[in-house]
């Protein structure tokens, strides 16, 4: 389960790890787009980690439509309204919840995958961020399906996320600036599909210690 200490320390080391690979997301943005999306993030982390000092004393979900509402004025960029979305449904998918268990987490992806497709019209293998994040949500719920265990589930899902990552390298964008690129978007790893990693990653770590 995650509680609302751990939900804390998900976000806030979310914040710092973005906002400490702002260079390397805008280099990977350089190479197939324009070399903003670092930035863009790292603008958009450290002012919801600004709001989180905040607002830690409200309920996770009112903490994550406070963030939503943040990302969305600050990123900019295709990946601002997305990560808005993303943070927005999971606000919802978590109403009223005070301690996160597995189902909890399967709602948040759930809610935000349809959310972020109905957004951005990307499907998998397109090249964006849902290559990451729909193979960590399908190892998520297999995982559960085998056995019940969120660490597990947790673990399996991030190794899912990574392995999704790499592989944008080799596909050609459809969806977003990089498309523009055509074939030559092949051989790059997608930026977005990196930071959504990152991001599960974190989430990854905090459940382990839990
Ligand atoms: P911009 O492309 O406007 O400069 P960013 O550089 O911040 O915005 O974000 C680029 C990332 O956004 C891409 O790497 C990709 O993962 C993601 N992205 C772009 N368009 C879409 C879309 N339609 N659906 C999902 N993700 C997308
Ligand atoms: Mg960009």
């Amino acid at each position: 389960m995650m509680n609302k200490d751990m939900f804390l320390q998900a976000i806030n080391s979310i914040c710092d790890e973005i906002i400490e690979n702002k260079e390397y997301l805008n280099e990977l943005d350089t190479k197939i787009g324009d070399s903003d999306h670092g930035t863009n993030m790292a603008r958009g982390f450290s002012e919801a980690k600004n709001k989180l000092e905040i607002n830690k004393d409200k309920d996770m979900s009112t903490i994550l439509k406070i963030i939503a509402m943040t990302l969305i004025s600050t990123i900019g960029g295709a990946s601002g309204p997305l990560y808005g979305t993303a943070f927005l449904k999971s606000s919802i998918a978590i109403k009223d919840r005070y301690i996160l268990e597995s189902s909890d987490f399967i709602k948040v992806y759930e809610n935000i995958i349809d959310g972020i497709k109905q957004r951005g019209h990307a499907e998998l293998g397109h090249k964006t961020m849902l290559d990451t994040i729909i193979p960590a949500y399908e190892a998520f719920k297999l995982s559960l399906t085998q056995i019940d265990d969120l660490k597990i589930a947790s673990q399996k899902a991030t190794r899912a996320a990574e392995n999704g990552m790499n592989k944008t390298k080799d596909m050609k964008a459809i969806k977003g600036r990089a498309s523009f690129l055509g074939e030559r978007s092949i051989g790059h790893i997608d930026p977005g599909a990196t930071s959504s990693y990152l991001i599960i990653k974190c989430v990854d770590q905090v459940i382990q210690k839990g």
